[in-house]
């Protein structure tokens, strides 16, 4: 199973930088987790092969460029671009961004071969199949309707935390799994900024070390940190280094990572 964090920052030459300001995953080629970089960044293989996306939740940097995405692939579209969310954040969706005015809703519409979008909801704690994988939701504690997810592909598997500060449920799903080979978990404010990141659902790495005592089993997973906001990068990454907590690494937009 591989796994890229799409970069969402250039310097002038035009290549991937570290800072991440948007989010979006793409797994094995075929399947994205958040859409905020997916048309600036994908690749041309994966503009032809990922016609998957989850959505998390509704927040601007995890579905920036989705509109653009489905735009860019209109006319050569054979399927839809199917996008997996509960009904919730679907709601959203088509309230505020697919709405006509901000751009078109495209769930309506389709080119000579296909039906260009389509929504599938899942509901939190069922499990449900997307392209090769099976992943489950649930629910975690961020300012929006939000959700953790984990997904395998019969083989290995990940643990996404998206957008989250303290959360319980997460846990109990990452516990119960029998397998986990990595856990992607958001770090976005330093530790001097603990209570905006309380306020705003987030995890400085002090409170992140706190919430990692929660996972009882998978010591061997690796723990890839994301979601660092690039005005406090440096320090976040210094912070995060100074735990000392084996198998943490900062996730860098850009690289493969493959279990
Ligand atoms: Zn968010
Ligand atoms: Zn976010």
């Amino acid at each position: 199973m591989k796994i890229q964090l799409l970069p969402s920052t250039f310097n002038e030459a035009g290549e991937a930088t570290p800072e991440q300001r948007l989010t979006c995953y793409v797994i094995d080629d075929r399947v994205a987790v958040d859409a905020g970089s997916i048309a600036l960044s994908v690749t041309e293989e994966q503009r032809r092969t990922v016609r998957d996306i989850i959505v998390t939740h509704p927040h601007m940097d995890h579905i920036a460029t989705l509109p653009i995405f489905i735009d860019d692939l209109f006319g050569e579209l054979t399927e839809p671009i199917r996008v997996y969310a509960t009904q919730e954040v679907i709601d959203v969706l088509e309230n505020d961004i697919f709405n006509w005015t901000v751009y078109p809703r495209f769930s309506e519409l389709k080119n000579d071969k296909s039906k260009v979008m389509e929504y599938v909801p899942f509901r939190v704690g069922e499990e449900f199949r997307i392209a090769h994988l099976r992943a489950v939701a649930v629910n975690v504690n961020h300012i929006v309707p939000t959700v953790g997810l984990i997904t395998t592909d019969g083989e290995h598997t990940l643990a996404f935390s998206s957008d989250t500060a303290e959360t319980e449920e997460f846990w109990q799903l990452v516990n119960r799994t029998p397998r986990i080979d990595a856990l992607l978990i958001e770090a976005s404010f330093p530790d001097y900024l603990a209570q905006l990141a309380e306020v705003s659902r987030h995890f400085t790495p002090a409170s992140l070390k706190k919430e990692l005592r929660k996972m009882k089993k998978h010591k061997d997973a690796d723990i890839l940190t994301v979601h660092i906001k690039p005005s406090y990068r440096e320090q976040v990454v210094e912070e995060l280094k100074a735990l000392k907590i084996p198998k943490l690494r900062i996730m860098e937009p850009g690289e493969t990572y493959e279990w």
